[in-house]
């Protein structure tokens, strides 16, 4: 099928009842040569909103390439109302280098919305927000745990903005995280253009996990159902009750060594339990590391080896959102 090279994503010139493929172009590469985004355009019989998914704008997170592949897939397009405008692959230096950064080395998710005449990242996501986020009316953005880190299947999204709460909520992941956006972050800046948006966390960097991308599809067209743009969902529960916590932070090792971490991925802890240990290179233990309140496990450290400084494992607080300190974007 043809792919149409553009230079904004004008969802109306496409046609309805079909998906259309785009090319978008950003910025040049040292070739001369466009960074163009493959966006697919896939529009309803009826008017409704326009649904943003975005993947990989860290390169290496690929769970949301196949969360959108498989959510298209199976969508009718002519019971459809409004429109799905996904873009694969956001980062597509990153995507080619198999690393989170954009090409001059910086986290693309600190520098919306970006401003033209700045640096690489800075004009690319200057760009990004013009030609395809504006068009967009909501957004779900396709993250994973950093590499070294795994996450669980899990939503940070605005609590107390009702349309981000009801479409996180919809999503029914393991666990649901209250965080208004970090400064700099795709969502903070949807949220800026009053777009609502959430940030879905699938599992791990560099693969593709089955069992969330499948979690990921379903929740997804519980959104679209929350919206309007299809007439129901199919009813599939998944296997866990979602965990609501109101806040978040990483607990890191005050000493260099081996690192073993002893709960799994959305384990629950109580406060003072022993949750991981560090050993010199000899093998003797020389650092025991506790919880200081209970939570339950939202991602871990996957490498053993860890400086003093280290993250170890990212603890959430059960409980509906209050003032809390902010944990970084995935
Ligand atoms: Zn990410």
């Amino acid at each position: 099928m043809e792919v149409h090279i553009v230079r904004r994503i004008e969802v109306a010139d496409w046609p309805t009842g079909r998906a259309s493929k785009l090319a978008l172009e950003t910025v040049a590469d040292g070739l001369a040569r466009d960074i163009l985004l493959p966006v697919i355009v896939a529009r309803g019989s009826k008017p409704g909103p326009v649904l943003g998914l975005t993947a990989a704008l860290h390169g290496n997170e690929l769970n949301g390439l196949s969360v959108i592949h498989r959510l298209l897939q199976d969508l009718d397009l002519r019971e459809m109302a409004g429109s799905i405008v996904a873009i694969p692959v956001v980062n597509v230096p990153g995507y080619h280098a198999n690393k989170r950064e954009f090409s001059d080395g910086i986290d693309l998710n600190r520098v919306f919305p970006g401003k033209e005449g700045g640096t690489q990242s800075q004009v690319f996501s200057a760009r990004f927000t013009d030609r395809a986020l504006r068009c967009m009316t909501h957004l779900v953005d396709l993250h994973t745990a950093s590499f070294g880190r795994e996450n669980s299947l899990y939503v940070r999204a605005d609590l107390n903005h009702p349309v981000a709460r009801a479409m996180a909520e919809a999503q029914q992941p393991q666990i649901l995280l209250h965080n208004r956006g970090v400064e700099g972050t795709l969502r903070d800046t949807a949220m800026d253009h009053g777009i609502p948006a959430i940030t879905v966390e699938v599992g791990n960097p560099q693969r593709v996990q089955d069992d969330l991308v499948l979690w990921s599809v379903l929740g997804i067209e519980q959104v679209m159902h929350l919206l309007g743009m299809i007439p129901a969902a199919p009813r599939r529960s998944p296997p866990w009750q979602t965990v609501l916590c109101g806040r978040s932070y990483w607990l890191y090792t005050d000493r260099g060594g081996f690192l073993e971490i002893f709960p799994q991925l959305c384990d629950r802890v109580k406060a003072g339990d022993r949750v991981a240990q560090v050993r010199d290179v000899y093998g003797r233990v020389i650092r025991d590391i506790f919880t200081p309140e209970a939570g339950v496990i939202i991602g871990r450290s996957t490498n053993p080896v860890n400086q003093t400084g280290s993250r170890v494992l990212h603890l959430g607080t059960e409980g509906d959102p209050q003032r809390a300190p902010t944990a970084p974007d995935e």
